[in-house]
């Protein structure tokens, strides 16, 4: 029997070449049909078999093209047509649209065919570093307001040339209303400035002169998609060097781009699911792990195994990157604070860092940073969640109301909901620093100014001192009951459930630096079980006291100190302390005699800071995250630590001191990879045992992953492996990120299932 099915496409399907595609799945599978832009979305219309039609429509969520985000795929009409069905699919005319629900694409990386354009000497653009299309160019980032139409855009200032005026208005032309075209005729130009401001060459000079100056060493301020770069050499240690002194970052990596693909694998070890990550039209630093004899420079990622790497995004970037293997590109910013992005700020605020500026006139109108991605086996861990991702929705199945998710603070973004759909919005930095609170403030108008979205309710974090959520409240004038807090872990626990669209109970083993817990202590490390609107805590790392408080998140000793007299009677822990740390041997004395006093936390995150230091691998760090990610770094090995659970009061606790005590006795026998990998496996193995325990307790099979310590794909792995061995199923995070960017997108969700509407 034959059936012809209509059904209606949401989310950002239009102009990314949606349509083009459904037409060649169809004809590839040979059914008939029809598909057009609506005013909603995308309408298909099928005719064919049935299970031929579930069939496309599972392909179709598999390999629609990678700018698409699908929200939802509703079914309108079914019904039964005669066996002789005509096998035709044709795109057919637009229906018009009044209601425009318009979902703005990210920015999309230079295409195959606009790189074969440019690479043409016999074309116009021939070696034009603004060269776009439909289907490639900025986006995101040069959209002022609605709708998204040229004079809306940063391109505003630059009249169309006729030849370009043409291609934007033929409907067959590959350029038509792409709202960026331009041309050497018309369009925006490079020009290359010294740190006062001194032009010193336009266009291919400007080129030229930039490249010179990158082969004898020299930094350069480069502009980019969503804000500037600053760019060296990364095979030449002095250069490097005085990169890391001018910015003032000691041991946190650089990223690099690199020419292609073929480089890419020269110097670090690609897998498939890698090499679909760099190529995507996305274009995220993708961390892979560097080969032996990888001759980047040390200095590039000090004491790493791996390396940042990406491919080029933007025709500029591909012209550069013509003449060199790999480049530095590390965000433009100054100690950690937004990403530069407008030409005269970048004069001002990188004098002293960059010799030189390679500059153009296409303004940045939302700057946005690269994405980050680590790969561990078949899934992709998000770092950073920007630039490429942003602003794609995800769908959720209530009709909430505009509901504002404030976010966390140390990694801070925003998201919103409206009718089906979640915008998780962009990471935007640490909100300690004014100008992330200023960043946070325009991108958070920008979003609700591009949607038109008035946000009704606010969803924000317990800490009563988080910035983010007084921005927020001033920002939406919302208060009172509107206004909801929600557990800091319970937001990380409910984004990952989301975005697994599991809408049940699920244990949750959610493994994080810090957070406000509903007892006003810090938690961290903590076991739940519950859904997304409600949790309850069903146990907990073994809690300890976190001596200087925040000061112990950069100096990971101090927490060490604490691990070991939670382990150790005082003497005991006095001398291997001295030992450990002698440098701090004056501090040693004065912070165990007031230790109780300490807040007290369950950190996970603080625990792999505290062994990394009792190891002696990084004591004190210079960025958050560093003495963990050193620790997964030199863990090698198929050992495994101690480690103890017991239940006390109804709670499952993980007792890690045992562990603590193996390690100690251990340091001088062991080296630290054996150590490293051995406390990683017994870690794994205690947290599948303890959610089999709660799985025994509660019949909850699922078990959500959430929390930054989870960037940690060793732990990742083993435990995902663990605990499907025990008949568990893992949920993991996929489009967001599992560190506290992901903390704004619970809070949402979390607001949008309170306050849904039926
Ligand atoms: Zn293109
Ligand atoms: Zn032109
Ligand atoms: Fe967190």
């Amino acid at each position: 029997m034959a059936y012809e099915i209509t059904f209606l496409v949401c989310g950002i399907v239009q102009g990314v070449g949606f349509r083009p595609f459904c037409a060649k799945l169809a004809r590839q599978m040979s059914l008939g049909g029809t598909v057009r832009n609506t005013s909603d979305g995308v309408e298909i219309i099928l005719r064919g078999k049935k299970e031929d039609i579930d069939k496309y429509i599972l392909r179709l969520k598999k390999e629609k093209p990678d700018v698409s985000t699908i929200t939802s795929i509703d079914f309108t009409r079914e019904k039964h047509i005669d066996q002789n069905f005509s096998s035709e699919f044709t795109i057919v005319k637009s229906k018009r649209m009044d209601r425009q629900r318009v979902l703005i694409p990210p920015d999309i990386a230079t295409c195959q065919e606009c790189l074969h354009e440019m690479d043409d000497p016999a074309n116009r653009r021939y070696g034009y570093p603004f060269i776009n299309c439909t289907n490639c160019g900025p986006r995101y980032t040069i959209i002022k307001n609605l709708p998204y139409d040229r004079p809306e855009t940063t391109m505003e200032k630059f009249e169309m040339c006729p030849d370009c005026y043409r291609e934007y208005n033929n409907e067959k032309d590959r350029r038509y209303h792409a709202q960026p075209n331009a041309c050497f005729v018309c369009g925006p130009f490079l020009w290359i400035t010294d740190s006062d401001g001194n032009i010193l060459g336009k266009n291919k000079k400007a080129l030229d002169t930039s490249i010179d100056n990158l082969r004898s060493g020299k930094i350069l301020a480069i502009k980019g998609l969503g804000g500037f770069h600053l760019a060296c050499d990364p095979f030449n240690g002095q250069a490097l060097e005085r990169l890391r002194g001018r910015k003032r970052r000691k041991g946190k990596p650089f990223a690099l781009m690199v020419k292609d693909l073929s480089v890419a694998e020269e110097l670090c070890i690609i897998r498939e699911e890698e090499k679909d990550l760099l190529r995507s039209s996305k274009r995220p630093i993708v961390i892979c792990y560097r080969r032996k004899n990888c001759r980047i420079d040390e200095g590039v990622a000090p004491g790493q195994d791996t390396l940042g790497i990406m491919l080029p995004y933007t025709p500029l970037h591909h012209l550069i990157m013509k003449e060199f293997d790999a480049l530095v590109m590390t965000s433009a910013n100054i100690s950690d604070s937004p990403i530069i992005a407008d030409n005269s700020e970048a004069l001002m605020q990188l004098g002293s860092v960059a010799d030189l500026f390679l500059m153009h006139n296409r303004d940045i109108y939302m700057p946005i940073d690269d994405s980050v991605i680590s790969n561990a086996g078949k899934v992709s861990i998000l770092i950073r969640r920007s630039r490429g991702f942003v602003p794609s929705p995800l769908g959720i199945p209530v009709n909430a109301p505009v509901v504002l998710g404030a976010g966390g603070e140390m990694k801070s973004t925003f998201s919103l909901t409206q009718e089906k759909i979640l915008f998780p919005g962009q990471y935007l930095g640490d909100l300690k620093q004014l100008p992330t609170v200023n960043y946070y403030r325009k991108a958070l108008r920008h979003f609700m100014k591009l949607y038109n979205l008035k946000p009704e309710y606010l969803v924000c974090d317990m800490h009563p001192q988080y910035i983010s959520t007084s921005i927020a409240a001033e920002e939406t004038g919302i208060h009172g009951s509107s206004i909801l807090q929600v557990q800091h872990h319970h937001a990380h626990f409910a984004s990952c459930l989301a975005e697994n669209e599991h809408w049940d109970k699920a244990i949750g083993l959610i493994l994080d630096g810090t957070g406000y817990g509903t007892d006003g202590t810090i938690w961290g490390g903590e076991f739940f079980t519950g859904d997304i609107k409600n949790f309850s805590r069903a146990g907990h790392f073994l809690s300890s006291f976190l001596p200087g408080g925040e000061k112990s998140v950069l100096e990971p000793w101090r927490y060490a100190l604490s691990l070991l007299n939670s382990t150790f009677d005082k003497v005991e822990t006095f001398s291997i302390a001295e030992k450990l740390w002698p440098d701090k041997k004056h501090l040693i004395p004065i912070i165990l005699q007031t230790i109780d006093e300490a807040p007290v936390t369950t950190s996970a995150g603080r625990l792999f800071d505290g062994v990394s230091a009792i190891l002696g691998i990084s004591p004190v760090i210079s960025y958050d995250g560093e003495a963990a990610i050193n620790l997964e770094a030199q863990s090698k090995g198929s050992m495994k630590a101690p480690f103890g659970f017991f239940k006390e009061k109804g709670e499952w606790i993980l007792d890690w001191r045992e562990t603590v005590h193996w390690i100690t006795q251990n340091r001088d026998r062991l080296s630290n990879q054996q150590i490293g990998s051995a406390f990683h496996f017994g870690l794994s193995e205690t947290l599948a045992n303890i959610a089999e325990a709660i799985a025994a307790d509660t019949g909850i099979r699922h078990v959500v992953l959430s929390g930054g310590v989870w960037q940690n794909r060793r732990l990742l792995n083993l435990t995902q492996v663990l605990l499907k061995r025990k008949d568990l199923i893992p949920l993991v995070h996929k489009y967001l990120s599992t560190n506290d960017e992901c903390v704004s997108a619970g809070q949402a969700v979390i607001g949008a299932f309170k306050w849904s509407r039926k």
